[in-house]
């Protein structure tokens, strides 16, 4: 990185890294060095900072919590980290939180101040920002069903704040996916502490039987193809469970996890995806999309 980008990043108020590898970022362990990674402090220097990447032709990928993503052993471009960003405020029944902020602190907030909806999400890693990105799911609930407005960066770092009925959520969708997301609102409702603290302890308490939450994954590989074709119990029952290749392992414990045996790569994560959706599509005619996402090695902006 150019020493006068890294000063202006420096000025805008944003730490910068050079070379640092992803994989200490990344809930899977993988991924080489960045030409940098920025982390601006404040949402106002985050917008800053794409705008100077911008001007400066540099490409450019958001990182949030790293739970979903699968990065290159070189990334020749500049990763932004939101893990600074985690302002927050209540009122009544609605929280307006910055996009950095991780779930698991943003389901503790709700439990002190009694606000109830997204207990179903306890457990889940990463940002909130990602969380709105992916419109993160579980146990039949969907974030996206508590947006009441998302404030966004479009393509030309113009600010815009979108109401609910102007983002289209869907299964681990969201229209959002063009923006950068920098805040939300979600809705509430107020019930009894106790009663959303049994309810996260109920649903960590299923995630921890049923995920390998003590080996580094990112999560369901694919997803669902449709609502009755469940992904983990069909490559189990293609006795796939324990498959290796190089350092990923098909969970013993989920088949629908990836995870990493300490030295895997994005090469050997890919070839276990094309590996698995080559047997499923052979015994069962169904192609599964991967709902991780292989970073490529650069050229975004
Ligand atoms: C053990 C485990 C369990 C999981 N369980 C679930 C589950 O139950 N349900 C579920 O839906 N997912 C699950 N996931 C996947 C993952 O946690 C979610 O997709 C999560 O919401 C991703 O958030 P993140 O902040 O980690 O995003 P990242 O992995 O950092 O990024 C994901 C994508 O979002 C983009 N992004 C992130 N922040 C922003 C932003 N502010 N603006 C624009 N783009 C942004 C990134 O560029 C990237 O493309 C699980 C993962 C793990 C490791």
């Amino acid at each position: 990185m150019k020493e006068q980008l890294f000063k202006s990043l420096y000025l805008a108020g944003c730490d910068v890294r050079l070379g640092e590898k992803l994989s200490q970022y990344t809930t899977i362990r993988i991924g080489g060095p960045a030409k940098a990674v920025v982390f601006p402090q404040t949402v106002s220097a985050f917008i800053d900072s794409l705008n100077i990447l911008k001007e400066a032709g540099e490409s450019y990928k958001i990182l949030g919590g790293g739970s979903n993503v699968v990065p290159p052993p070189e990334f020749n471009g500049i990763v932004v980290s939101t893990r600074f960003l985690t302002g927050y405020e209540t009122v009544d029944n609605r929280v307006t939180a910055e996009c950095g902020i991780t779930m698991r602190r943003l389901l503790r907030i709700l439990v002190a101040e009694e606000l109830s909806g997204l207990e179903f999400l306890s457990g889940l890693p990463g940002s909130l920002g990602g969380a709105l990105f992916m419109n993160a799911g579980a146990f039949g609930g969907e974030i996206g069903s508590f947006v009441e407005e998302v404030t966004v960066l479009d393509d030309n770092l113009n600010l815009k704040i979108l109401r609910a009925d102007e983002i289209e959520f869907s299964y681990r969708y969201s229209s959002l996916q063009k923006y950068v997301i920098l805040k939300a609102v979600l809705r509430l409702r107020h019930a009894p502490k106790e009663k959303i603290r049994k309810e996260m302890e109920r649903i960590l308490r299923r995630r921890l039987e049923k995920q390998p939450l003590d080996l580094p994954s990112a999560g369901s590989t694919f997803k669902r193809p449709r609502e009755d074709f469940y992904v983990g119990t069909t490559i189990d029952a293609l006795g796939l469970k324990g498959l290796r290749i190089g350092g990923a392992e098909i969970s013993t414990k989920h088949a629908g996890f990836i995870i990493n045996r300490g030295n895997a790569t994005q090469e050997d994560v890919k070839m276990l995806i094309e590996k698995i959706q080559g047997l499923v599509f052979s015994a069962y005619g169904v192609k599964l999309e991967p709902e991780v996402k292989l970073w490529k090695g650069g050229s975004y902006v």
